[in-house]
Order: C-alpha cells, then structure tokens, then sequence
C-alpha cells in the first residue's frame, strides 16, 4: 500500500536532510506517493507566498505532512509558517520526545522526557500590537490566549498518552502564581482532568523551578504537558539534555491531520554543509510511521539510528564527529 504524504523539503538545511530522512524511509519498505510542495523562503522566492495554497490544499487532501525546517523572519516579515499551519489545521498537541541515547556523550544517560506542548494557544496566537506615539513605537502588546476548552483539550491528551504508551506521571507545568489568569486557567483545568486518570500521578511545578529541575534530576520527569510557549522552550531544553537539537523530532497532532517535523530549524549557520545531523528528522520519519501503523518499519530505522549513534564512527559535527549528512542516511540505510 502507498502512503499519500505532503512533502515540504523546508529552508536552510531542510532540502538535505529530508532527502536522507526520504530515502531511509523508503529503504525500510514503505511506499509513499510524495506530494512534494514548497513553503517558506523557497516558496516566497517561487510566487511571494510563504505558504501557497497549493500546499495548504495538499495537506487537506492528504491529511499528513512530512515538513523540514521553515525560516521564520525575526522581528518583522511574514508570520510563522509553522505556527499558521498549526493553527490552519488545529494541530493542537505537539509531542516532543527526547530519549538519551547510548554513545551520546552527555551528563545523563537516563533521560525520558516527553514534552507535550499545546500548539495553538498561548503567546502565539498572533494577536498584538504596536503603540505608536508620534511615528515612534513606544510600547508593544502581545495577547495570551487560554481556553478551557483547548486546556482541557491537550492536558486529556497529554494523560492519554501516558496511558498508551506505559508512562507513570504527567507534570504540568504553568505560571499561576504570577499569570494567575491565563497559567492560572491552564492549571485548575489542568487538575481537574487529571481527577479522570487516577492511574496516572500527576505533579505540577512553575516553569521556571522546572527548568532548574530539569537540569540537575531530569529522570524525575516522565510526560510534561504545559502551554504554547513554556513548550516551545522547554522542549528543546530537553533536546539539550540528550544530546543536541539534531535528535530531537517532534509530531503536530490535530484530529483529523497531522504534521511531523524536527524540532529544530533551519540551521541557516550550518546550510549547504552537507553536516547537518539528519537524525532528528528521521526520528520524526519514525513517528509518521507508526501514525500510519508501520510500527515495524519504524522499530528498524529507530534501532539503525541507535546503532550508527552507539558506534559514532560516522557522526555530525554537532555530537562530536567529522561526518557528514549522506554519511549517516547511508549508515543507517545500510543497518536497515
Ligand atoms: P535552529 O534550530 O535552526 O539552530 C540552533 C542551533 O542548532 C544552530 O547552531 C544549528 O546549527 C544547530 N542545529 C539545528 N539543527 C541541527 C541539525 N540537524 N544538525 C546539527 N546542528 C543543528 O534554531 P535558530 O538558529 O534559532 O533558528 C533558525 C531558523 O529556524 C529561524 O528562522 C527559526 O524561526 C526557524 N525555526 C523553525 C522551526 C520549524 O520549522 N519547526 C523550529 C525552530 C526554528
């Protein structure tokens, strides 16, 4: 059976490691019939758009996108493609998993974190403003918004996890001592979904005590479910925990479409290198999988990308090697 998937190649270092993360998939047997479609700097420089609606059509069909990393303009330009794709599709859970692994040299070799950050709330709704006094910005205002119904949406979904997949605990974590309205709504809805599953313990820590804590006793956390921003940055504080950002992939989930992408971006200091780690995006290759029920499939390229790791001989620059992206595809292609 082939597999109708979106492929957007993304900016920076997106082109090459997609076409690694493209041809392991395909080398552990599985069809796919790729609609490849542009976004980002390759589709502004292509028609002005940074997300035509070719591709937005594309992911409507198909219902499953296989994205590589999309610069966003710091400061003024376009939107977030990213964050506009997870709004456009309500691709409300972003599930960030970051395993340690053997052969990765960092201060931890029992991490297990999966971060389940709520993707279309919070800081990054887009709504804000500049207060203008005589042609000169003096203040901004960005909005928080937090729903009940999204809170209750993701925290449900962050126990329901834990319950499929064999974990313990959920933390939530939140400000609600300081942001005692939005935080504050994100944690008494928090605790009361929570009642639901008594099976699972839940914990709630302030964000800022947690990123302390994760640093110093990361095996105490096993899923952490918190909001849009909290996410964004703990994430890949996790990321940094086994090891870097070119391991850590991540899912966008909404009910009918879902997006799997790295968590990092588009690594504009490393393009065109032929170095960046292409491992994160196949990871990510392993999540669509199993969404598509080719768990055996992704079983093996994870155990190809855990080998070629353990060994080390043909490694990124980024975990302490001299090798390069087609290295490790064809490292792991040839464990597969
Ligand atoms: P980044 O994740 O692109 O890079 C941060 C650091 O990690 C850089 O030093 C980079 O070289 C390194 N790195 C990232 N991925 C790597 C890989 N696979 N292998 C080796 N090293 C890797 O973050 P940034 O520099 O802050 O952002 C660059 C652009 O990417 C920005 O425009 C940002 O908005 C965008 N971005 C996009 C996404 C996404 O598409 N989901 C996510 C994060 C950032």
């Amino acid at each position: 059976m082939k597999h109708n998937v979106t492929l957007i190649p993304g900016d920076g270092i997106g082109p090459s490691i997609m076409e690694a993360a493209v041809k392991v998939l395909e080398a552990a047997g599985v069809s796919f019939d790729w609609d490849v479609r542009q976004a980002g700097t390759a589709a502004v420089e292509a028609s002005g758009d940074p997300l035509p609606p070719e591709t937005l059509e594309s992911i409507r069909n198909t219902k499953i996108a296989f994205k590589g990393p999309l610069t966003t303009p710091v400061g003024g330009g376009y939107r977030s493609v990213n964050v506009t794709l997870r709004q456009e599709f309500a691709l409300f859970a972003n599930i960030r998993p970051a395993v340690s692994f053997e052969g990765v040299d960092t201060p931890f070799d029992n991490v297990d974190i999966v971060t389940i950050r709520e993707n279309t709330e919070g800081l990054y709704t887009g709504i804000g403003h500049f207060i203008r006094i005589e042609e000169k910005t003096a203040a901004a205002e960005s909005t928080t918004l937090i729903t009940r119904n999204g809170s209750k949406r993701i925290v449900r979904h962050a126990f329901l996890y834990a319950r499929n997949h064999g974990r313990k605990k959920v933390t939530l974590v939140h400000k609600a001592n300081i942001l005692k309205h939005t935080s504050g709504l994100f944690l008494e809805t928090g605790r009361e979904v929570a009642k639901e599953f008594p099976d699972i313990i839940f914990e709630e820590r302030i964000v800022d005590a947690c990123a302390m804590q994760m640093v110093t006793r990361p095996q105490d956390f096993d899923v952490i479910v918190t909001t849009n921003l909290f996410g964004d940055i703990l994430s890949d504080l996790s990321a940094g925990l086994i090891g870097g950002l070119g391991l850590t992939a991540g899912a966008n989930i909404g009910r009918d479409t879902a997006i799997f992408e790295a968590v990092h971006g588009s690594a504009p200091d490393i393009a065109g290198k032929d170095i960046a780690n292409p491992a994160a995006v196949i990871i990510a290759g392993t999540m669509m999988l199993d969404h598509l029920g080719e768990t055996g499939p992704a079983e093996r390229i994870r155990k190809a990308v855990k080998r070629v790791l353990r060994e080390g001989t043909c490694v990124t620059p980024d975990l302490g090697g001299t090798g390069t992206t087609s290295a490790m595809e064809e490292a792991i292609i040839g464990y597969l």
